[in-house]
């Protein structure tokens, strides 16, 4: 691996197979794979905890600021520690995901995960996935993929984890919250989710998860190509 760090910016709304296509490709380039998400998701924990409501900005953009949120490897899996504990068994349920779209909206919550993600991104060669990594977090990213899929794909995607799960699941219902969640990421003010100018667009709704990874491979290994031959 090189001494500067080299980083992959995964990009794209819910249920485009963000995370699987990342930890994929982590794996075969030996980086770490950082999911953004997971950090909106802590953050948002911790704002639940304090009793913060979705819609009270202001104590979002201070309490926010007191989260303690970092991210360690243990046996290569992500763990996110808010305030020192491991709460990754407590990230994936739908009111911490409501509120983590509710108040990523927020620009000083933002401001803090985001000098998080680049402090990561400065040290070691990353896969990153969020809404934000190619456009604002790694603009100089050495890979940019903008993910997506159909909002009936990707909805299908999500009723058959949940009905694996043995949780109860609307597909219309689940669609419904999808173009929600859509529409709230990519018209928000502050770091919408966009396809950065230089990215490169993968549709996954027909790919596997190894599909695509091997296309983000094929890129990445022409992109390492072209700058040895830089020197
Ligand atoms: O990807 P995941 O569903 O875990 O993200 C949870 C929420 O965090 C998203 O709905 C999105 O609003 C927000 N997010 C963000 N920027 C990122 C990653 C996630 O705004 N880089």
């Amino acid at each position: 691996m090189s001494k500067i760090p080299v980083s992959i910016a995964i990009d794209g709304p819910a249920g485009a197979g963000k995370s699987t296509v990342a930890k994929l490709t982590a794996r075969k380039t030996g980086y770490i794979y950082v999911d953004t998400g997971a950090m909106y998701r802590a953050m948002a924990l911790f704002l639940i905890r304090r009793g913060i409501g979705a819609e009270d900005a202001e104590a979002i953009s201070r309490v926010s600021q007191e989260a303690d949120i970092s991210i360690e490897y243990r046996d290569g899996e992500q763990v996110v520690l808010l305030d020192g504990e491991n709460v990754n068994a407590f990230l994936r349920t739908e009111e911490v995901g409501k509120m983590a779209s509710a108040s990523s909206v927020n620009a000083d919550l933002r401001r803090k995960l985001v000098e998080l993600q680049q402090e990561l991104g400065a040290r070691t060669s990353v896969v990153m996935d969020g809404r934000d990594i190619g456009t604002v977090v790694l603009p100089h990213a050495a890979v940019k993929i903008f993910l997506t899929a159909s909002v009936e794909e990707r909805a299908m995607r999500r009723f058959k984890e949940l009905q694996a799960k043995g949780e109860p699941a609307d597909l219309d219902t689940i669609a419904k919250d999808i173009e929600e969640r859509d529409y709230r990421d990519s018209h928000r003010a502050v770091s919408p989710l966009k396809q950065a100018e230089d990215a490169i667009l993968i549709d996954s709704s027909k790919m596997t998860a190894e599909e695509v990874a091997e296309q983000i491979l094929a890129i990445w290994q022409q992109v390492m190509d072209q700058e040895k031959e830089k020197g």
